[in-house]
């Protein structure tokens, strides 16, 4: 595989958009120079992933508070308003995956596939005060939220302010990959 992964061109398709329909969001499409297979097990190791799965093979991590997935011929990045925005994310995912195939001589990598946990299990971990602070109604709403990776642990002010939640705080950012 060559150090150039990703080609210059892409393009915007529609994403549905579940808040408001009028709100036009775009996923980006960039195809690959070649295949991408070898380098999953190396953003594997060292990408905030949420997804991989070894045998189709697919691998979603999270990249500048969006989800960028990766197939052998092409990568698509979610929730791109429009094309200046869509060039911009291109090139620094584009120098991401670059860097990280540079490096892989200093990656072990990861061979297994990776998910998330299910909303109830993150649930179980978080205060469950309903507070609010997050953003969400409730704790419940905000796991699951974490398990489709659309939220950041760090939006739960109380479990890294509070005392007593220090525990449950690490085992989800194991859980979580974060
Ligand atoms: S900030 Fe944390 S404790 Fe408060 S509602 Fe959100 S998840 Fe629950």
């Amino acid at each position: 595989m060559s150090e150039k992964l990703l080609r210059e061109d892409f393009r915007l398709e529609p994403a549905s958009c579940y808040v408001d329909a009028r709100c036009p969001r775009y996923k980006a499409i960039v195809p690959a120079e070649e295949d991408l297979s070898p380098l999953m097990p190396y953003l594997n190791a060292v990408a905030r992933v949420v997804f991989y799965d070894p045998e189709e093979p697919v691998l979603v991590f999270k990249f500048d508070g969006r989800k960028v997935a990766v197939r052998r011929n092409e990568v698509r990045i979610s929730d791109v308003p429009d094309i200046e925005e869509g060039r911009r994310l291109r090139e620094k995912v584009a120098a991401y995956l670059e860097e990280v195939w540079t490096k892989r001589a200093e990656i072990t990598p990861r061979h297994e596939p990776r998910t998330l946990p299910p909303a109830l299990k993150i649930y179980q971990l978080l205060p469950k005060t309903n507070c609010g602070k997050c953003g969400e109604a409730t704790c419940l709403a905000f796991a699951a939220k974490l398990s489709t990776a659309e939220a950041d642990l760090s939006a739960c002010r109380p479990l890294f302010e509070e005392e007593g939640f220090e525990a449950a705080r690490k085992e989800l950012e194991k859980l979580l990959n974060q």
